[in-house]
């Protein structure tokens, strides 16, 4: 009886390699306050100038959700007091962001959705404070870093719905190589703003915004108990009182959202232009330039759907990342067929990786992988020797054939040796092959057994049963 309605401000840390407005470095994990000059904390005399970089990224966004690139916008100051905003204001986008009007389409059990992208601006992040037992310090290590804010209209419905739109942006910002959007860094972070209605009616209500929340399964948990919250308010006739517009936390410990602070309108930071940079112009030619943006993921897995004929979540998995798709096309030039180069790399090699290994940290090669598998399909191994192959290479840099005869695995597939052991077990088993030849064929499988055991197992199979049916007509 109430209808969810739900925004969402996505802030995707660019992967530029130098900060929006000076040319400090954006690398992480650094000693605290070492990537800082002047203009990123705020000295007299710093003066600002925009990294193109960054816009030429988000141009590329534009390009990839159907955007419209605004081609004059101006950059202006939003002021407000925070410790580790030293310049006392963020430089960002108002009236005019420099990317309006995209879409995203999801699909929430099997039911297709546009979602509207109002706009995605861009802005310096702040500095961090870190609380350390009695004491606060901060790091502008961070201050200056570009980011896009991307901003959708209140189009979703359901948690179910923000997530599938959070996986399919955060896939791809990374896909179209603009940001890294590492969750666990927070260079792709969420604002959620929530409100609920009675079903039928168009009014919005008020709306909580959920602050800064960088884990799918959190944001999750907070939207679900937000909903539950505002409801409750309702039904116990206390929702003016207690949903007011306001700024929330997600509290992780009692996966509760928590009043922060009242929420800001616009007109409370003051925004004006920054009096330091001149209006951005963006040329047709920048744009021009990246009409052209990589395959996107849901392209791609249409591609892979129609040339390979693999199943739905395969292709999911294949295509989670730019860099897992590109290991499997490797793997399918060095010769391995769909199918079986699929299932080596999704079950084997995924399945062998340990916390923290991915595919771009793969101790083998999409090119040694594929050598493996055609060594399966051409006989030279058996896939039970394969794996174990596998097993000895995740940790050696060994070429494919140097394992397998290291190891000892390669397939007897040589008639002559294979005659040799069937003619021994025949030999010993004289009782049987006469019990056989007078119409006991279950034994067939006895003596296959008995040269595959003779073989170590290394006797190809097919083989050994070709030449067996001989052998024992005879
Ligand atoms: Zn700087
Ligand atoms: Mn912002």
């Amino acid at each position: 009886m109430f209808e969810t309605i739900i925004g969402l401000e996505v802030h995707a840390q660019l992967n530029t390699k130098t900060k929006l407005w000076c040319s400090c470095a954006t690398s992480f994990g650094e000693k605290p306050n070492t990537n800082i000059c002047p203009t990123c904390i705020g000295l007299p005399g710093g003066l600002p100038t925009i990294n193109i970089e960054a816009v030429h990224k988000a141009i590329k966004l534009s390009s990839a959700i159907g955007a419209k690139v605004n081609q004059k916008s101006m950059f202006n100051r939003k002021n407000y007091f925070y410790p580790d905003l030293p310049t006392g204001y963020q430089i960002s986008q108002f009236e005019v962001p420099v990317v309006s009007d995209g879409f995203l389409d999801i699909e929430v059990d099997g039911h297709k959705k546009t979602i509207r992208i109002q706009r995605a601006h861009l802005e310096n992040d702040a500095g961090k404070n870190i609380h350390d037992g009695n004491h606060s310090k901060v790091d502008l290590n961070r201050a200056g870093t570009p980011l896009l804010e991307i901003v959708t209209h209140p189009d979703m419905r359901s948690s179910d719905e923000a997530i599938a739109y959070l996986k399919k942006l955060h896939q791809i910002v990374r896909y179209i190589d603009i940001s890294d959007a590492n969750m666990q860094e927070g260079s792709f972070r969420c604002d959620v703003n929530i409100s609920i209605r009675p079903k039928g009616e168009t009014k919005l209500y008020t709306r909580c915004e959920i602050k800064n929340m960088n884990s799918f399964k959190f944001i999750e948990k907070a939207i679900n108990y937000e909903v539950d919250r505002q409801i409750q308010a309702w039904e116990d006739g206390l929702y003016d009182k207690e949903v007011v517009q306001e700024t929330r936390l997600f509290d992780i410990n009692s996966s509760k959202t928590v009043s922060m602070r009242g929420k800001e309108d616009a007109a409370d930071y003051r925004y004006f232009p920054d009096p330091d940079l001149l209006p951005l112009i963006i040329s047709d030619e920048m744009i021009k330039q990246h009409k052209d943006i990589p395959e996107l993921p849901q392209a791609k897995k249409e591609r892979f759907e129609k040339s390979f004929g693999l199943k739905k979540d395969e292709i999911e998995l294949l295509t989670v990342t730019k860099d897992m798709a590109n290991y499997f096309e490797q793997m399918l030039s060095f010769g391995a067929s769909a199918k079986i180069a699929s299932s080596w790399l999704c079950v084997e090699l995924l399945g062998r990786f340990k916390d923290g290994q991915n595919i771009s940290s793969s101790p083998i090669s999409a090119k040694k992988l594929a050598q493996l598998v055609c060594s399966i399909e051409d006989d030279k191994i058996s896939g039970k020797a394969g794996k174990q192959v596998l097993d000895f290479l995740m940790t050696s840099d060994m070429e494919v054939e140097d394992a397998i005869s290291k190891l000892g695995l390669a397939q007897i597939s040589d008639d002559g040796a294979i005659v040799e052991l069937i003619n021994n077990i025949i030999k010993e088993h004289e009782d049987k092959v006469t019990a056989y030849k007078n119409g006991k064929d279950k034994l067939f499988g006895f003596f296959v057994g008995e040269v595959m055991k003779a073989s170590k197992g290394k006797a190809n199979p097919k083989t050994v049963n070709k030449l067996l049916k001989i052998a024992l007509q005879g």
